[in-house]
C-alpha cells in the first residue's frame, strides 16, 4: 500500500494520529481509558488513541523524532526557559524545526485520516503542500500554518483530561482548526494569507526558539464556559472527571 508522506509503496504501520504522548495526561492509572468531548455531551472511552494504516516505517520513525522532542517540551526531559508574562506564558529554546514539523505533523495527519472522527477536517490543496513540507523536513516560516498554543487556567480541571477532536473555527477570518490535547487549546491556521494575520510575531513559535502559550482569551473563555456548561447540564461532565 501506499505511504501516505512518502508516497512509496510499502508495507504500513498502524499510525496514531493524534501521537500517543498526547493522551498521556488523560489515561487513568488503572484502565488506560480516556474520556473525549466533542459535539453533542457524550462521553466516549477508548483503550488506545486512534490509529489507522498511514505510513511506512521510516515515515513512522521520522515523525516520531519530532514526537519525542515535543513530549520532552511539554512534560519535561529538555532543557527549555520558561517565563510568566501578564498574557501569555513565553517557552524559550525551542528547537523550530523540531517542534514546528511535529505540529505541522499533527494537524497534516487528521488531514488525511480517513477515520469518521477526523471527517470534518479538510485541509484541501493544504494537505499536499503540508505533506511535502513535512516530507522535505521544511518547517516554513513562522505563520505558515503556524499554531497558535492556549492555555486555559480557568478550566484547567476540564481540559486537563478531555480530548476533543478537531472543530473548525474562524480567526479573524482565517480558517483554523482547534484540538484540545495535554490541557491545551492547539489552533491551526490552515489558510493562504496567514502571513498577513496582524500580530504574527507575537502569535507562533518564533526561529529563534520561542513559544508564545497565550493565557486563555477571550474567544477561548467562551467556548469552554459554553462547553463546561452542557457538560454540566447533560450530567456528563462529572461522569468524565470521575476518570471512572
Ligand atoms: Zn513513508
Amino acid at each position: 500500500m501506499t505511504c501516505r508522506l512518502c508516497l512509496k509503496d510499502r508495507e504500513l504501520c498502524d499510525s496514531h494520529i493524534v501521537p500517543e504522548f498526547l493522551y498521556k495526561a488523560l489515561y487513568s492509572k488503572e484502565k488506560h481509558q480516556f474520556v473525549q468531548l466533542s459535539g453533542p455531551p457524550r462521553v466516549r472511552k477508548w483503550q488506545k488513541g486512534f490509529k489507522e494504516k498511514m505510513l511506512c516505517r521510516d515515515c513512522e520513525v521520522k515523525l516520531n523524532k519530532w514526537e519525542t522532542y515535543a513530549a520532552n517540551v511539554l512534560f519535561g526531559g529538555t532543557e527549555i526557559g520558561l517565563e510568566r508574562m501578564q498574557d501569555a506564558i513565553i517557552v524559550r529554546a525551542v528547537d523550530y524545526t523540531k517542534f514546528k514539523l511535529f505540529q505541522l505533523s499533527v494537524i497534516w495527519r487528521a488531514g488525511v485520516s480517513r477515520l469518521q472522527q477526523f471527517a470534518n477536517v479538510n485541509l484541501g490543496p493544504h494537505e499536499e503542500k503540508l505533506r511535502y513540507m513535512i516530507e522535505t523536513n521544511d518547517p516554513g516560516a513562522p505563520a505558515d500554518y503556524g499554531c497558535l498554543v492556549i492555555f486555559t487556567p480557568s478550566h484547567f480541571d476540564l481540559t486537563s483530561q478531555m480530548m476533543m477532536l478537531p472543530q473548525e473555527t474562524k480567526f479573524d477570518g482565517h480558517r483554523c482548526y482547534m484540538f484540545l490535547m495535554a490541557g491545551l487549546s492547539w489552533v491551526f491556521f490552515v489558510s493562504n494569507h496567514s502571513r498577513h494575520l496582524p500580530y504574527k510575531d507575537k502569535l507562533f513559535l518564533s526561529i529563534d526558539g520561542v513559544l508564545p502559550v497565550m493565557i486563555e482569551n477571550s474567544a477561548s473563555k467562551i467556548f469552554f464556559e459554553k462547553t463546561a456548561a452542557e457538560w454540566k447540564k447533560s450530567g456528563n461532565l462529572d461522569k468524565a472527571l470521575k476518570k471512572v
